[in-house]
């Protein structure tokens, strides 16, 4: 895996949201508690407990944590310990990874100390951990100077076998020169077994980065770290260029480990509630105690200044899903600061905000607006996260007309805010913002906090000084008066009279991904004309045993695991009432949120009438982005940001948790504030389903761009989702619903509108959407609050419903019945330039109430195990597997795959490899645990008590899915993928990628051309 930018400094410290599961202990609410206390007693200054000496132990209240910092005194290891009585635990190890080449070899050996150990030598340990742990988080990430290997478990047990897994893996890899072929990059016959193939190149990092390049946005944002951070390791592509992968040898992987991967090199993260000293004693006595220092020589220097400014051209692809006289894309970049200024670079993160963020901010006024181009480049915004910090504006889908204008514009906007300044409230606008944020609880706080502080502390920042944000709120707001040109000298300092700026443009040309292709069959040739006999009988001989290791029946004895009788059988109670205000049902939860209020309505749409349907999408898209009654959308955005965590709008299809046949669709509308600020926070609801402004026409448009551009970057990330929807919508209504709302459908459908002359017809119909949806007829709401704001939360809902339109009419939600859809086998194949493909096949599955439910999700959690190995270690895929959603359908995919119709017969392989019974108990009891890390993900007190209100799951339901799970035998396996798969008469399929022979020659196969 690979991250670039993982994050934005200290603004989106606790901001940002990770996918995780499994919270099975009840939140307490947030007060500096029983494990700050303990660290306190046991860990003051000095102290040397375990080999850590204790350098700091502080107390930041505002996040209700302590902090403590220590240091191996023999190998000078960076520790840091957050002490939070939080259940969700955290683990990370992480080493500064500094290549001067772009083979990407700080990537490739991410991968592959992930395939065994000295302790646990069986292959790929980390992903067979993936099925015997309940982690709520695991994974590995390569930035641009960091590696970092992180964990969430709640279970004590767990968190000792994930964290002697990872040091194993860090510390004593086999580094085999198998691992390195198979996920690095190795020349073999394109038939294993046909010596008479032609030989290609292989590896998964190989794969994987051709991939991400086949995204020019990501070409376009390395490129852009390239030339402004040139003379060090941001000069080089720490992921791996694809035509510089195959100059990595096996040994010098190995030596770059034995100078990063050591302790003296290394920052080790531990966080939540479990004891300090059980830790640090399991690291020192098994892993530290171990090493000696050394000087890893990883110290990353400033980026010298330039005297003059520097400009460069790229060329890209053609992207089929935007306008084609539109595809150019401009950006400049500006050196910053030194990264350990701490203050400094919050100053710098609220600067970037106010400059980028929102339609208030500048230049979104003078790039956007004007529609110079159809949105802000990827890197766009302050990056705070390499040795010299760096902000970047850019934009894509430009005119070649245009490049010159953006680039005066640019010039011109820092010009014009260096003699006016911001206004004052987009100042506080964004200070509250950060306020609402660190009050608003993740359910992954403890992970978020690592990713967030490892890119700087890797720098030798003070993580502990960057947590302290109410004391960098009160400095700034202390700078702003007394100087009230604080923010315009910044602009003229760091912009005006930067003369390290760097420009970069990137056009498509229509020979692009040819040229990249000659390269590379000119690299193979190169390096084939140059084999000798005995080189290729080597490469013959390797192919066969890598494919013999990768086939062979392997003893995972050696890795530790939790049991099927590690989770719990009982279920904690969702704790709500339901209650109705002026007729509209609310159910209420009282929680302990830190004073904040949730807001959440769900309006029916099943009264839309069919020729509004494709619009749905598009107002949530825009409804709260264009004004309201005397607010045009800009003082609105500012209304927003000042008094609440922004309005969301999104589609929901919710299938019927019992009756197969019915399901829900409306909008739901969500947000979240200051409990003192909740009735403003109505009010701006009020406006929008009252006094919505859609007659801006050109507003609409330019947003209508930047969500079809949005969209259609997303197509080379989610690939595999969209293929999923794809192949699913002809096996079942949920799908079919899904796939129009937020599938391929819908991304062509915006690409319509976005190339639409005169959208005044569309909006017109959007008015008349907006007059269906937006009123209290059809409305249920859930609100979370505090158990003392109860009262308040729900007198002010109240308030808000009297201004509505309507008679709640209080009918069942799920109005549709899908007597029309009729399902039907289709496959579709749609074309796209992208030197990968998706593949995804589907079929129709049971209600989440059906007995079969619970099987049919645990099926999909053991054909894992088997499309893991076939799609990914042998076929040299990023990633394939399967997924069940109740009410909708059964699903394969792949993701980032180089082979087509190799996968989807791998699919079929996968429901025979079930039915032939290639699987043990032992499979079944770790797949159970795999299904439960998502069955039992963590809720936080915002969003407790949405599996009831979104998805209609009661409790009862809910606990005997989980028995229908827990109980499941290898026979009821059989069964299932016998009954929904095998013998399934209707089937959806669809690849996502290049031409391809074959499916045109295949008469179940259509082709879409895009
Ligand atoms: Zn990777």
């Amino acid at each position: 895996m690979t991250i670039s930018r993982l994050f934005r400094g200290i603004g989106a410290l606790v901001s940002r949201r990770i996918v995780t599961s499994s919270r099975t202990k009840e939140p307490v609410p947030w007060v500096v508690g029983a494990a700050s206390e303990a660290v306190k007693a046991k860990f003051p200054v000095g102290v040397t407990v375990s080999g850590f000496r204790v350098k700091e132990v502080q107390d930041i209240s505002e996040l209700y944590l302590t902090a403590v910092r220590l240091e191996h005194v023999a190998t000078g290891a960076d520790y840091l310990h957050i002490a939070r009585d939080d259940p969700t635990n955290t683990f990370c190890v992480g080493f500064r990874t500094t290549p001067m080449d772009s083979t990407g070899v700080p990537h490739i050996l991410e991968h592959t100390v992930l395939c065994g150990s000295k302790r646990y030598p069986c292959s790929d340990p980390f992903m067979k951990m993936l099925n015997r742990s309940l982690s709520t988080f695991m994974n590995a990430m390569t930035g641009s100077d960091f590696t970092i290997y992180p964990f969430s478990t709640q279970h004590p047990v767990d968190f000792r076998n994930l964290m002697s897994v990872y040091l194993d893996a860090v510390f004593h890899p086999n580094l085999t020169e198998l691992d390195f072929l198979q996920e690095g990059w190795r020349l073999e016959h394109e038939d294993v077994n046909n010596r008479s193939s032609p030989l290609v190149f292989k590896g998964v990092v190989f794969n994987e980065m051709k991939g991400v390049f086949a995204d020019s946005q990501q070409l376009f944002s390395q490129k852009l770290q390239n030339g402004i951070l040139p003379s060090h390791t941001y000069g080089v592509v720490y992921g791996g260029d694809p035509l510089c992968i195959p100059e990595l040898t096996w040994d010098h992987l190995k030596h770059f480990h034995a100078h990063h991967y050591h302790p003296s090199n290394a920052r080790f993260y531990t966080y939540g509630d479990m004891p300090l000293e059980d830790h640090l004693s399991f690291i020192d006595d098994n892993y530290l105690s171990k090493f000696t220092r050394i000087d890893p020589s990883t110290t990353v220097p400033e980026e010298p200044g330039w005297s003059e400014p520097r400009e460069a051209h790229i060329n890209c692809g053609k992207d089929p899903m935007a306008s084609p006289d539109a595809q150019n894309s401009i950006a400049v970049s500006y050196k910053l600061i030194n990264v350990v200024d701490n203050f400094e670079n919050f100053v710098l993160e609220i600067l970037g905000q106010l400059l980028m963020s929102g339609p208030n901010a500048p230049f979104y006024e003078s790039l956007l607006e004007p529609q110079l181009g159809s949105s802000f480049s990827p890197s766009s915004g302050y990056d705070g996260h390499t040795r010299n910090t760096t902000f970047t504006v850019g934009l894509q889908g430009v005119k070649d007309a245009d490049l010159g204008t953006v680039k005066s514009a640019i010039e011109d906007t820092f010009k014009r805010l260096a003699e006016t300044g911001f206004p004052r409230e987009r100042v506080e606008a964004i200070l509250h913002s950060i306020e609402l944020s660190v009050k608003h609880e993740k359910s992954s706080f403890g992970l978020g906090l690592a990713m967030n502080l490892a890119p700087i502390w890797n720098l030798d920042s003070d993580p502990v000084d960057a947590l302290q944000i109410n004391r960098n709120i009160t400095q700034f707001r202390k700078c702003l008066e007394s100087n009230p040109t604080f923010l315009q000298e910044k602009i003229k300092k760091y912009f005006l009279n930067n003369t390290h700026k760097y420009t970069l443009t990137m056009s498509p040309t229509s020979d692009y991904e040819l040229n990249l292709q000659n390269k590379e069959n000119e690299l193979l040739a190169k390096q084939v004309t140059s084999l000798t006999e005995e080189d290729r009988a080597r490469i013959w001989e390797l192919g066969q045993t890598l494919r013999q290791k990768q086939e062979a029946k392997q003893d995972i004895s050696c890795l530790p695991t939790l049991h099927v009788s590690d989770i719990s059988r009982k279920i904690a109670p969702t704790l709500v009432t339901d209650v109705s205000v002026s007729g509209v049902p609310v159910q209420a939860c009282d929680q302990p949120t830190n004073g904040i209020t949730y807001f959440n309505a769900v309006l029916d749409a099943q009264h839309v009438p069919e020729r509004l349907q494709p619009l749905v999408p598009v107002l949530c898209g825009v409804l709260t982005r264009m004004g309201a009654g005397h607010f045009d959308f800009r003082s609105f955005d500012q209304e927003v940001e000042l008094k609440t965590g922004g309005l969301n709008v999104n589609t929901v299809i919710t299938p019927h948790p019992v009756e197969s046949n019915k399901y829900e669709q409306g909008i739901q509308v969500s947000s979240h504030c200051l409990n003192h600020k909740l009735n403003d926070m109505f009010d701006l609801w009020a406006l929008i389903f009252n006094e919505v402004k859609l007659d801006d026409l050109q507003r609409f448009g330019t947003l209508v761009k930047m969500i079809a551009t949005n969209q259609a970057n997303s197509l080379v990330f989610h690939g595999h989702r969209y293929a999923m929807t794809a192949s699913a919508a002809t096996t079942n209504p949920v799908s079919a619903l899904t796939e129009k709302w937020s599938g391929l459908t819908c991304l062509s459908y915006m690409k319509e509108l976005s190339e639409m002359e005169d959208l005044g017809p569309v909006l017109e119909q959007l008015k008349e959407l907006a007059g269906l949806l937006l009123s209290r007829e059809c409305m249920r709401v859930a609100i979370n609050s505090t158990p003392e704001y109860h009262d308040g939360a729900l007198k002010n809902f109240e308030g808000f419903l009297s201004k509505l339109d309507g008679t709640p009419r209080g009918t069942s939600p799920f109005t549709c019945v899908s007597s029309e859809f009729t399902p039907h086998t289709s496959r579709n194949h749609q074309i796209f330039p992208f030197p990968i493909n998706f593949a995804s096949k589907s079929y129709a599955g049971v209600c989440y109430a059906h007995p079969d439910a619970g099987p049919l999700r645990l099926l999909a959690r053991l054909m894992f195990k088997f499309l893991h190995k076939e799609i990914r270690e042998k076929g040299g895929a990023y990633g394939g597997g399967a997924n069940s959603t109740a009410g909708a359908a059964y699903s394969f995919y792949s993701y980032r795959d180089p082979n087509s119709t190799k996968t989807l017969a791998t699919f079929d392989a996968a429901v025979e490899w079930v039915l032939s019974g290639g699987f043990n108990e032992t499979d079944v009891s770790e797949a159970k645990l795999g299904v439960f890390q998502s069955v039992d993900a963590p809720v936080s007190p915002g969003s407790k008590g949405s599996r009831r209100f979104l998805s209609h799951i009661s409790d009862e339901l809910f606990a005997d899915h989980r028995r229908s799970i827990l109980d499941a035998q290898p026979q009821d396996l059989i069964r299932v993928a016998r009954t929904y798969l095998r013998d399934a008469s209707i089937e959806g399929g669809c690849l996502i990628g290049p031409k391809n022979e074959d499916l045109e020659n295949d008469p179940f196969w259509s082709t879409v051309s895009n």
